[in-house]
C-alpha cells in the first residue's frame, strides 16, 4: 500500500515515515500542500495523511483540490487539539476520517486499517478465494489453512491480485503501488516476486495468469 504523507514538521513526519514504512507501507513524504496536490496527479496512492497546517496551500485546500480532481482515496487528517472547526470543515470536505495531534503511532496506525480494509475489502477482516485466505488485518495468508511463507514483496503483489481477483493489473500499477520516490522498484524486480510467487501457488488450484503485454489476473483453476 502506497501513502502520501503530507506534513511539515519534519521530526514528526521523518518519525512517521520510519514507523509506517516498518509497517510494510509505502511512504512518500511532502511538506507543503502545493507539493502534495501535484503529488496525488503522480502516484496512486491508496491513502493520504493530510496536516491541516501546511504552508503554500493549506490542507483543507488541499483536501478541495484533490477530491475536486476527483481523486477518492481515503484521507485522514492531522488537526490541532482544539481545531473542531477544521475537523468538521475537513470531514465535509471529503477527509474520511482524523487524528487529533498529539497522537499516539497505534492510534493512527489503527484508522489507517480501518480505511484500507473498507476501502480495499469492502470490510472483510477474512478473504477467501479458492484455498487461500488472507487476513486483511494481520495480512497473513493461509493455502488450504497452512501459513503460506511469502517475502514481502511477493506477499504485497498477492495483495494486489487478491484486491481485483477476476481482473487484470498491469505491471506498471504492481510497480507504481509498491515504489516510493525514494525506491523505485523494478520491471525485474516484479517478474522475480512473480516467478517465486507462482512457485508457491503451483499446488494450489489459483493460478497468476499473465496477459502478454497487458498484465496479470489472478484465477481460480479447475
Ligand atoms: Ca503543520
Amino acid at each position: 500500500m502506497r501513502i502520501l504523507l503530507a506534513e511539515d514538521d519534519r521530526f514528526l513526519a521523518d518519525g512517521l515515515k520510519a514507523a509506517l514504512s516498518e509497517s510494510g507501507y509505502n511512504i512518500d513524504t511532502v511538506n507543503n500542500g502545493l507539493d502534495a496536490t501535484a503529488a496525488v496527479k503522480l502516484a496512486p496512492y491508496d491513502l493520504l495523511i493530510l496536516d491541516l497546517g501546511l504552508p503554500k496551500m493549506d490542507g483543507l485546500e488541499v483536501l478541495k483540490t484533490v477530491r475536486g480532481s476527483g481523486h477518492n482515496m481515503p484521507v485522514i487528517i492531522l488537526t490541532a487539539r482544539d481545531g473542531l472547526d477544521d475537523r468538521v470543515l475537513g470531514l465535509d470536505l471529503g477527509a474520511n476520517d482524523y487524528v487529533t495531534k498529539p497522537f499516539q503511532l497505534p492510534e493512527l496506525e489503527a484508522r489507517i486499517r480501518a480505511l484500507l480494509r473498507k476501502d480495499n475489502w469492502d470490510n472483510h477482516t477474512e478473504v477467501v478465494y479458492g484455498q487461500l485466505s488472507f487476513n486483511t488485518l494481520s495480512r497473513a495468508v493461509l493455502m488450504d489453512g497452512q501459513p503460506l511463507d511469502l517475502s514481502a514483496r511477493e506477499l504485497a503483489i498477492l495483495e494486489i491480485l487478491l484486491q481485483r481477483s477476476g481482473r487484470m493489473v498491469s505491471k506498471q500499477q504492481i510497480v507504481e503501488r509498491l515504489s516510493t520516490w525514494d525506491t523505485e522498484l523494478s520491471s525485474n524486480a516484479v517478474d522475480i516476486a512473480m516467478h517465486r510467487l507462482r512457485k508457491k501457488l503451483e499446488t494450489s488450484k489459483v493460478e497468476i495468469k499473465t496477459l502478454r503485454g497487458l498484465g496479470y489476473l489472478l484465477e481460480k483453476i479447475d
